[in-house]
Formats: structure tokens, C-alpha cells, sequence
């Protein structure tokens, strides 16, 4: 999900959003419960991208093919207004490692849905694990995939609330020496996405369970989809808190959004979500690609490790 009042996104230029997946749209609709992979996603010796769904001598080639990449989709159980399913954000980010996957592969981490979500405590269904589970869960997490051979691991963050955690833990890698990477991959919808976007749309705010988040729902799990009780409850910005743009404090969402819903989704249709589902997937192809064809952190990271060992005899550059 994304928070627009909290976390002000930049544009990134040179990914083109392109056509939508129409037909392969169909397919996954035509999907009972969206598991099986569409033939056009597997990779072309058909490897599954899904850790899970491989064996375990299939695992060593996905490895190879994946060229060490693994990316981990991550989100949490919490509520998504009145309307869409508690498992919105695992789902998003699922169906865009998928696609990417599929795009350009990679294999892909089961469903992580361990994060930061205190501030939906008040509602019914929220799961939210203590900070010091979340970050050594997440810590474990990447030491397993990486003693599996996959050296490169990216965050893929669909949830708002994890955004701060998804940078912290990318800073505290460099608390002592490993042989692998983490990246924190951010979708940014590009200029055309957001034209595309506006000219769909009928709602003007949004942030949480919105019209667009709602639009990517029918594209993605429309049975667990209720419109029919969209109207129950209010997603406007109640404005409880009013300090300061200088400060900041952790229960600033619940005085604006204590239903736990930003923004008006009676307008959402399945195209407007798919606008953003594919450009956000093709972006997360491209990211997965440059990370494949990069040598620079890992050699960097060593370098630094090193030279922490011994300060004093650091060069200058
Ligand atoms: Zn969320």
C-alpha cells in the first residue's frame, strides 16, 4: 500500500508501463485460486520461479538461472477497510514477484508476512509480531536464502508501515561481515502510470485500501473482494493530530485513519489496478536484471568489511 500523507514517492523515469497483461490477465482470472503458475511465466525450462514449488535438485538450476537472486515478497496481516482481505499487501507483493519473475527470473521467497503494524493493533485480524521477532525473523530470513546459494536478496515491500524498517534493516547489514547483499526495491509509479492512473481513477484521495489498491484486489483475489461493503465505513482523513510538518510521531496514522482506510475505492475497476500492477511488475523486472548484472556492491561490501577491521590503516581515496 502506499501512504501518501506519510511517505512522498519520487518519479523514476525510463520504465515505460507499457500495454497490460490482458491475456495473461484472463489466464490468472481463469486460475481457481490464482496458485497455479500461467505456462507464460515459467521460465523456458520450466523452472518454477516459487521456491516452494521447486524440488530440490530443480532448486540448484534455479539457482544458476537466477544468477543468485532471490527476492522476498513481503507484507502483513492487517486490515484493508471494510472491503478487501487481511493478507492485501502479501498478496500485492506475491503477484508482483511473480510477474517479475517471470519476466526476468528470479526465485521467489514463500509469502513473508512477518512486519511493522502496531498501529492497526485496534482492529480485528492484525497480526503483529514484536520489533525484536520481525527483525531477527527478517535477519534469518536472508541468512538461510543466502546459505541456499542465493547471494542477492531483494525486499519487495507492498506495506506502508514497513517503509522506515525496509531501510533500517538494509543499513544494519553492514553491522558485521556476510557474502551476501540485501536491496530494498521501491516501486515508484512513473509519469506515465500516473497519467494512465488519473485519467481511470474517480477518487482524489487514497492511501490505504483505496480505489487503486482496490483495483490491483480485483485484478489479484477478486472473490475475496467485498464491494458490497465498501460504503460501511469512512477512509477520510479525520485530522485528529495537527502539530507541526517538523515532527513526527507513531500515532499520527491512527489520529487520521483509525478505520484503518484512506481514500474512497467504490469507483475501483480492475483496469485501473492493473495499470499499476503491470508497471510496478515491469519495474521490478528491470530492478531484479541490474541487480543480476552487478558486481559492485558485493565487491564494495567486502572492501568495507575489510577495511573495518582495521581502520587506522584505511587509505583516502
Ligand atoms: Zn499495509
Amino acid at each position: 500500500m502506499k501512504r501518501r500523507d506519510f511517505f512522498k514517492k519520487g518519479i523514476s523515469a525510463g520504465i515505460i508501463a507499457g500495454a497490460a497483461y490482458p491475456a495473461l490477465a484472463a489466464s490468472w482470472e481463469a486460475t481457481a485460486d490464482n496458485e497455479a503458475i500461467p505456462n507464460e511465466l515459467l521460465s523456458s525450462d520450466n523452472l518454477p520461479v516459487f521456491w516452494d514449488q521447486l524440488t530440490a535438485p530443480d532448486f540448484r538450476r534455479a539457482v544458476e538461472r537466477a544468477q543468485g537472486v532471490c527476492v522476498i515478497p513481503i507484507g502483513v496481516i492487517e486490515k484493508h477497510g471494510p472491503h478487501l482481505p487481511l493478507g492485501t499487501d502479501v498478496m500485492r507483493a506475491r503477484e508482483m514477484c511473480r510477474r517479475a519473475a517471470g519476466l526476468e527470473y528470479a526465485v521467489v521467497f514463500p509469502d513473508f508476512y512477518v512486519g511493522q503494524i502496531f498501529e492497526a493493533m485496534q482492529q480485528p485480524g492484525t497480526i503483529a509480531y514484536s520489533t525484536e521477532i520481525l527483525l531477527k525473523f527478517l535477519h534469518e530470513t536472508c541468512r538461510e536464502i543466502s546459505r541456499n546459494g542465493l547471494k542477492k536478496i531483494i525486499l519487495v515491500n507492498t506495506h506502508g508501515g514497513n517503509s522506515s524498517l525496509m531501510t533500517f534493516f538494509t543499513q544494519i547489514q553492514l553491522e558485521s561481515p556476510r557474502d551476501y547483499a540485501v536491496f530494498a526495491f521501491q516501486a515508484r509509479d512513473d509519469a506515465e502510470t500516473q497519467r494512465q492512473i488519473t485519467a481511470l481513477r474517480r477518487s482524489t484521495t487514497g492511501g490505504h485500501a483505496d480505489e487503486v489498491e482496490t483495483g490491483e484486489m480485483l485484478v489479484i483475489a477478486p472473490q475475496y473482494v467485498r464491494m458490497d461493503q465498501v460504503a460501511t465505513e469512512s477512509g477520510r482523513n479525520l485530522n485528529r493530530l495537527v502539530l507541526s510538518p517538523n515532527v513526527s510521531t507513531g500515532i499520527s496514522w491512527y489520529a487520521q485513519y483509525p478505520n484503518h482506510y484512506a481514500g474512497q475505492a467504490d469507483g475501483a475497476t480492475a483496469a485501473l489496478g492493473e495499470v499499476r500492477l503491470s508497471a510496478r511488475s515491469r519495474q521490478l523486472a528491470e530492478t531484479i536484471k541490474i541487480i543480476k548484472e552487478d558486481t559492485a556492491t558485493l565487491q564494495l561490501q567486502n572492501e568495507f568489511f575489510q577495511h573495518s577491521l582495521s581502520p587506522l590503516e584505511t587509505g583516502v581515496w
